[in-house]
């Protein structure tokens, strides 16, 4: 059995759902489990819908005539879409009467774009005589907390998809069971009330399937050649990264790399279940598959990354020198604040650190460390993260320097993760694509040979 994840892209109109409907025809025999993202941009469609409907107007138009032109053009009935609609409708009614939206209705109010592409895709390939049924998530034992926008799955949902997928798994050719198509990104919690694993959380929705299932493989189909050396928005010359390890994928789509969930390694992660990622729009390009280790030694640096909007702050201890308790201290304030660290270097009187600038209420936090530090707090910033053999990172970190004085680019921290995987600059976020595209050249343009190659520590 294998998983099969078509991201908004891959679905966006009825000609992409026909392209996907044909492949996920020829791994038929295959038994594919198949895990659906909303069409295109549905979810920000219904995100701006809520916010129209917090000033008072209710307007569908744009997730209406999408769907319904697109049933329309597959010559699909509509019933099923129609009937979801008017379920949108009257949650958006209750919005413009209330003027407002918990993060509970919102979860509630994305949940449509996944369950409506679902439908397209099921009674399509049925219409083509390919038995397929669509799934909402919850119905085959997706459970979650109840974090609402941002939940994170339980453990007895392992337990549910092996019992409620286990016989589709197992089955065998010509027993006619149906290809599940399954909503990506969606769940319940234990009260019955919707969730959402996070923005593209459908990726995780596919991980879970694949690893409590024992799939032979998850793949995730994309708009891109497999997981690229950086974000091609900023790098046109980025290039696939043939094999990467899901702690390479785990930390690049942590540091910002848009391609994956930054939780979709962990079920894998768990079982050492292959990920492939391949692109919907060029069916031939080999991908590239995630797994547990490298065979041999891998290359220096394998891919580049950039989160922006990042806060520095240096905190500098106005106590004795080599007091001890003081980085302790420090964390608790974090961790009383609920504000979380991304990256830390340290000496012994002060440390630097950086947080999210947009989850973070930095005034009460700043008032906290004031009883013991000087408090330093540089905005727009932005995390450029390496993602590499570290125990190469004498080199990489030299060649990475040369070329950025060279430009006269000041970074203001540096930070080699323990995980192995990464070293992390923080620059400026106005030099951060400037950063990127010197550093992609100088790794895997024709000067980064040195360090492409495999083999030897530095
Ligand atoms: P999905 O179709 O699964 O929703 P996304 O749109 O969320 O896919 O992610 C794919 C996009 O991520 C690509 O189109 C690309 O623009 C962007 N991206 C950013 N960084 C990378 C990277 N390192 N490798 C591949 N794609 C990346
Ligand atoms: N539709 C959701 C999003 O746009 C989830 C996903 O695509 O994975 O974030
Ligand atoms: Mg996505």
């Amino acid at each position: 059995m294998i998983v099969m994840k078509f991201g908004g892209s891959s679905v966006a109109n009825a000609e992409r759902i026909r392209h996907v409907a044909g492949i996920i025809e020829t791994f038929a025999d295959k038994r594919p489990v198949v895990v659906l993202s909303a069409m295109g941009d549905t979810t920000d469609h219904l995100l701006e819908a809520a916010d129209t409907a917090l000033a008072g107007t209710i307007s569908i138009d744009a997730v209406e005539t999408l769907h319904k032109q697109t049933a329309t053009e597959l010559g699909v009935p509509l019933s099923e879409i129609d009937a979801l609609l008017q379920e949108l409708r009257t949650l958006l009614t209750g919005v413009s009467m209330l003027r407002e939206l918990t993060p509970r209705s919102k979860d509630y109010l994305v949940s449509f774009g996944e369950r409506l592409s679902v439908r397209l895709m099921a009674l399509y390939l049925n219409a083509k005589g390919t038995r397929a049924a669509f799934r909402d998530a919850w119905d085959i034992g997706f459970i979650s907390d109840s974090n609402y926008t941002s939940a994170d799955l339980l453990p007895e949902t392992w337990e549910n998809l092996r019992k409620n997928l286990g016989p589709y798994a197992e089955g065998k050719k010509g027993d006619g069971l149906p290809i599940p198509i399954v909503t990506g990104f969606i769940a319940k919690d234990a009260k019955g009330f919707i969730t959402t694993l996070g923005r593209g959380g459908s990726d995780l929705t596919a991980t879970i399937i694949g690893a409590a299932v024992r799939a032979e493989e998850v793949q995730t189909w994309k708009d891109v050649d497999g997981i690229l050396t950086t974000d091609p928005r900023i790098v046109k010359e980025a290039r696939p990264v043939p094999v990467a390890t899901y702690d390479e994928v785990a930390e690049l789509a942590y540091f910002g790399a848009q391609v994956l969930h930054p939780r979709s390694m962990q079920p894998c992660l768990q079982t050492g279940t292959p990920v492939r990622v391949k692109n919907s729009y060029n069916i031939n390009a080999p991908g590239s598959i995630i797994v547990t280790n490298h065979e041999g030694t891998p290359p220096a640096v394998r891919a580049i990354t950039t989160k922006k909007n990042v806060t520095l702050i240096d905190i500098v201890s106005t106590r004795m020198l080599g007091q001890y308790g003081f980085l302790a201290k420090v964390f608790e304030s974090f961790a009383t604040h609920h504000i979380s660290v991304d990256v830390v270097a340290t000496s012994e009187v002060s440390v630097s650190l950086t947080v999210d600038s947009e989850k973070s209420p930095l005034a009460a936090l700043r008032a906290d460390l004031s009883k013991y530090a000087s408090v330093d707090v540089r905005k727009e910033r932005a995390i450029v993260t390496i993602i590499c053999d570290v125990r190469r990172s004498s080199k990489i970190i030299a060649a990475a320097f040369e070329v950025l004085s060279r430009e006269n680019i000041n970074i203001q921290m540096v930070s080699q993760g323990a995980s192995k995987v990464n070293i992390s600059l923080i620059c400026h976020s106005s030099e951060a694509n400037t950063v990127v595209t010197l550093l992609h050249s100088r790794f895997f343009g024709p000067e980064g040979e040195d360090l492409l190659s495999s083999g030897g520590t530095a």
